[in-house]
């Protein structure tokens, strides 16, 4: 069976590239490249390109909405990933989340079909223009400017009396900046409940990092008080900090 658009159901037809190739240019430049791909439940895989791409939407989404969007993105994503101090408003937080709730949508597909994201979480996307209900952004600055690198995976809390039966966190370094989503299923038990509350590991989040979704602030300043790196290893923490210690 031919393989469907994640987003509109039409026939795949096109390759979509993971990371845009403006923003793959300006921060692999002509060094040799090599992304460390983590997923939550496939084998880890070294990346040696340049591109990433996933065969899992339609010509119409990848040069309609898609192109619009990361158009629309790029502008707000050059001074993050290049170091620049700035303030961001509203619609320029809203943007990036889109973005990143795309993109953390396609890396979800990469190499396979979707493993976390269903199909009513991307029509809510598509339909309301805002990532899907319980979820939430942030954004941080990294201190090593030559990085690519993104990391998802999958949280679960069996169990009726718990609010949230599962979850995922995808984690995405592109240069000096970092985001991560994550997004929360609600059990029986959760639905109607307040809002999501997860354990997180310790660390000094709030300085590190500035909460884009759901938006708490008007504008805020970028870059935040604190960064993460330059070790890699500092990033792999911020990757697995939700959902408590292991
Ligand atoms: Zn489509």
């Amino acid at each position: 069976m031919a393989a469907l658009c994640i987003f509109c159901s039409r026939r795949v037809n096109t390759e979509e590239h993971l990371w845009p190739k403006w923003l793959v240019n300006y921060v692999v430049q002509e060094r040799s490249s090599k992304i460390d791909m983590e997923f939550a439940t496939r084998p880890r895989k070294l990346f040696s390109g340049k591109y990433v791409t996933c065969r899992c939407v339609c010509k119409k989404c990848n040069g309609g909405w898609m192109s619009t969007l990361e158009t629309g993105t790029r502008p707000i994503l050059e001074p993050l990933i290049f170091d620049s101090s700035l303030p961001l408003d509203y619609i320029q937080q809203l943007a990036l989340c889109l973005w990143t709730t795309k993109t953390a949508m396609v890396f979800d597909c990469v190499g396979g079909k979707a493993h976390f994201y269903s199909t009513a979480d991307r029509q809510h996307l598509l339909t309301w223009g805002t990532p899907p209900p319980d979820s939430l952004i942030w954004i941080g600055r990294y201190e090593n400017s030559y990085s690519l690198f993104v990391e998802n995976h999958y949280l679960s809390n069996p169990g009726t009396e718990n609010v949230l039966s599962e979850g995922c966190v995808t984690t995405f370094a592109m240069g000096r900046l970092v985001i991560q989503i994550f997004s929360a299923r609600r059990g029986i038990y959760g639905e109607g409940r307040g809002g999501i509350n997860v354990a997180r590991k310790k660390g000094e989040w709030d300085r590190l990092l500035i909460q884009i979704w759901p938006v708490q602030q008007q504008v805020v300043r970028w870059p935040p008080p604190l960064s993460f790196g330059p070790s890699e290893e500092q990033l792999k923490e911020f990757a697995q900090r939700i959902g408590g210690e292991r």
